[in-house]
């Protein structure tokens, strides 16, 4: 990484912590701008911080960070070689979702880190890191159940990026059968499209996006596992599945 993306990096980082753009900061201990190497080839965006990450101004540390460190193990990562942060930087108050004007006012933070990071992968964790980053790249969210299964392309702040979506590690802590879902995709589809990515193994060619889907109506991927976005409605991540 050039010294100048390290002082872009820096001077981000700082405004992440003084940042006053939306209401989130008024109910903050600490903002949370993110961590992770600067070179990382992976990305892992949720939703938001919870109260650990409020107070220790880190993401991914309470009993959902723990989740998630195991579950990188299973997709032959460690934490620290991924880049990790959040859509919106401040904790919301009681951990409601971020509202749409806060998302959109934090945006340009995650973008920036994107465009410095330049992951090859980004692991979207619930439906607000999904469909964020699906809207940013021009994409149509179809839902976590949807989108779960697929590796797709995707141009992001100008970067060349492969996303894959899961629940979020915190709706899957009270909920098994989450946890297994999770766990499943961790292992499957989001260890394939790391170790694609590492190994420089992108979709080239029209095969790559010949639909197979791994649920009925579902989203379709090749045999490769990668496809186009797409899927259809708002197929879940609704209040019942809260951060899932
Ligand atoms: S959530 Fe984002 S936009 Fe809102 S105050 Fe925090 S850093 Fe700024």
């Amino acid at each position: 990484m050039s010294e100048d993306a390290v002082e872009r990096y820096k001077r981000l980082v700082e405004s992440i912590k003084n940042c006053t753009k939306c209401p989130l900061h008024l109910s903050r201990k600490n903002s949370v701008p993110g961590e992770g190497p600067l070179n990382a080839d992976i990305m892992v965006v949720g939703e938001a911080p919870g109260r650990s990450e409020d107070e220790q101004g880190r993401p991914f540390v309470g009993a959902a960070g723990k989740l998630l460190d195991r579950l990188l193990k299973e997709a032959g990562l460690e934490r620290g070689k991924v880049y990790i942060t959040n859509v919106v930087k401040c904790r919301p108050p009681n951990n409601r979702d971020p509202k749409p004007e806060e998302i959109t006012a934090c945006l340009p933070y995650l973008l920036e880190q994107v465009r410095l990071v330049k992951p090859k992968v980004i692991i979207a964790v619930g439906r607000i890191a999904g469909s964020t980053l699906y809207k940013a790249a021009g994409l149509k969210w179809g839902g976590v159940r949807r989108e779960r299964g697929k590796a797709v392309k995707a141009r992001l702040a100008g970067i060349d990026v492969v996303i894959v979506s899961t629940y979020h590690p915190a709706a899957a802590l009270y909920n098994p059968q989450l946890k297994e879902d999770l766990e499943s995709d961790f292992k499957g589809h989001i260890r394939k499209a790391v170790e694609d990515a590492l190994k420089g193994r992108a979709p080239k060619t029209l095969e790559d996006f010949i639909p197979l889907g791994p649920e009925p109506g579902g989203p379709k991927v090749g045999s490769r596992g990668y496809v186009e976005a797409g899927g259809e409605g708002e197929g879940s991540g609704g209040k019942g599945q809260g951060k899932a």
